[in-house]
C-alpha cells in the first residue's frame, strides 16, 4: 500500500532518483548578491546586506524591528534574555518541537515547563495552557510565580509546528492576563498568516530561523523579530559583544554575545526573501496535490492548515491511521529514496528535560508516535 505513495511522491517530483524531505533552492539573485558582498570585501557582520535584510523582513512581518543573527537558536537565546528570562525562572513550551527551543532555555539556565499541544495545530493549546496556570500559577506584585515549585514564570513560548499556526491570539490573551512575556518560536513559520496577520508579529519577542533545511536560508542564519524599540536596540547591542559605539575604543558595558549574522550569509538571504512568496505558493500548490491524494487513502490522513489560517506549509505531514505501522512506513520510503522523517521525540522524555515539570501530555504523545513528515522542497 506505500508503493502507491511512493510512486505519487515521485511523480510530483519529477521522477528524481532521491527526494529528499526539503532542500534548498537557489534560482534568484543569490550569486549576484554574494559576488556582490565579496567584491565590497565586507563578508563580515557589518554591510549593507544585513542592514538591507532586517528592512526588507520587517517589512514583510508588518513588524517594526528586526535583528539578524547567526542562527535561530541565538535568536531564541536572545529573545529568552530580552523577555528578563533569568537563572532558576521557568519558562513555558511544548513539549512537540525541535530542541532548540528548550536548549535556549536552558542556556538562560531556566527550567522548560510543558503543556500539551492541540492535536489540530500540533502548537500549544491554549486551553492546556490556561488550565496550567489555574491550577499553578499565583501573581504577586504583578509577577507570575508556579506555587509548587516557587520559581517565577517569567516567558511563554509557543512554537508553530512545520510552518502551521498556533492559536496565538488565544495565548496571547492568556499571557498578558498573567504577565508572562510571549515569545514565539517562528522558526519554521516565515511567511504564514493567522487571522491576516504574519506570524512572528504577535509575541513581545519571536525568533526566525534561516537554517539550510528552513524556508528560505542563509546558510545558516536567525532573526529577532519586535515591535518595541527598546528591546531591538537591546538585541543589537547584545548580539555585537555589547560594544559601545565609537570610532575606535573597544569599550563593552556586560558580557555580550557574538551573534550577528555576517553580511555574506545576509547576501544570500536577501535573494533568497526576493523568492518566498513564490515559494509559498509552490508549496501551497504541493500540499494540495498531497491532499487530493490523501483523501482516497484510508491508512492516513494529511495534515492541513488550520482554519482562519494560511501556511506555509514548510514541511508536510501526515497522520497514520496504525502508529504500530510507523517503523514499516518509514523503512519502506526511505528504501525506495523517498525520504520521510517521524516528529521529534518529546522533549520530556529526553534526559535532560524528563524531570521538568509537566501537564497531561496526551495531544502531544499520541501526535509523536503517529506523525511523519514526507518531501517537501518547492517544486520546479
Ligand atoms: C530550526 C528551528 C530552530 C533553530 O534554528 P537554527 O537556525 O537551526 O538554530 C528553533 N526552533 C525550531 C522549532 C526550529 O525548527
Amino acid at each position: 500500500m506505500y508503493d502507491e505513495f511512493v510512486g505519487f511522491v515521485k511523480s510530483i517530483y519529477s521522477n528524481k532518483k532521491f527526494i529528499p524531505l526539503h532542500e534548498p533552492l537557489f534560482i534568484g539573485n543569490e550569486k549576484k548578491y554574494l559576488n556582490e558582498c565579496i567584491d565590497s570585501t565586507f563578508v563580515s557582520s557589518v554591510g549593507k546586506f544585513v542592514d538591507q535584510f532586517e528592512v526588507n523582513l520587517a517589512e514583510k512581518l508588518g513588524v517594526k524591528h528586526v535583528v539578524a543573527t547567526v542562527n535561530g537558536t541565538t535568536a531564541l537565546h536572545m529573545c529568552l534574555l530580552l523577555a528578563n528570562v533569568k537563572e532558576n525562572d521557568e519558562v513555558i513550551t511544548q513539549p512537540l518541537t525541535f530542541i532548540a527551543t528548550c536548549n535556549a532555555i536552558s542556556y538562560c539556565r531556566a527550567h522548560p515547563v510543558f503543556v500539551d499541544v492541540d492535536s489540530d495545530t500540533m502548537g500549544m493549546s491554549p486551553i492546556s495552557l490556561k488550565n496550567f496556570l489555574l491550577d499553578n500559577a499565583e501573581i504577586r506584585d504583578g509577577v507570575c510565580y508556579n506555587k509548587i515549585t516557587g520559581k517565577k514564570i517569567t516567558a511563554c513560548v509557543p512554537m508553530h509546528t512545520f510552518g502551521h499556526p498556533c492559536r496565538i491570539d488565544e495565548i496571547k490573551k492568556i499571557c498578558s492576563e498573567y504577565h508572562i512575556k510571549l515569545i514565539e518560536d517562528a522558526a519554521e513559520s516565515l511567511g504564514t498568516s493567522y487571522k491576516n496577520q504574519q506570524l512572528g508579529s504577535f509575541g513581545d519577542l519571536s525568533a526566525i530561523s534561516f537554517n539550510g533545511n528552513k524556508i528560505i536560508t542563509s546558510g545558516g542564519g536567525g532573526a529577532i523579530v519586535t515591535n518595541d524599540e527598546n528591546l531591538a536596540l537591546k538585541a543589537k547591542h547584545l548580539t555585537t559583544t555589547a560594544k559601545l559605539k565609537h570610532a575606535w575604543r573597544f569599550d563593552h558595558d556586560q558580557v555580550g554575545y557574538n551573534y550577528r549574522m555576517p553580511n555574506l550569509n545576509a547576501a544570500l538571504l536577501c535573494a533568497q526573501l526576493e523568492n518566498l512568496d513564490i515559494f509559498i505558493r509552490n508549496k501551497r500548490e504541493t500540499a494540495y496535490l498531497y491532499q487530493s491524494f490523501f483523501n482516497d487513502i484510508k491508512w492516513a490522513k494529511f495534515i492541513s492548515e488550520p482554519s482562519h489560517s494560511k501556511s506555509n506549509y514548510w514541511l508536510n505531514a501526515l497522520r497514520l491511521k496504525e502508529p504500530s505501522e510507523r517503523e514499516l512506513f518509514l523503512e519502506k520510503t526511505n528504501s525506495s529514496k523517498v525520504m520521510t522523517r517521524p516528529i521529534w521525540t518529546l522533549m520530556n522524555k529526553l534526559p535532560m528535560f524528563k524531570h521538568a515539570f509537566k501537564s497531561d501530555l496526551s495531544n502531544a504523545k499520541a501526535l509523536e508516535e503517529s506523525i511523519i513528515n514526507i518531501p517537501s522542497s518547492v517544486r520546479l
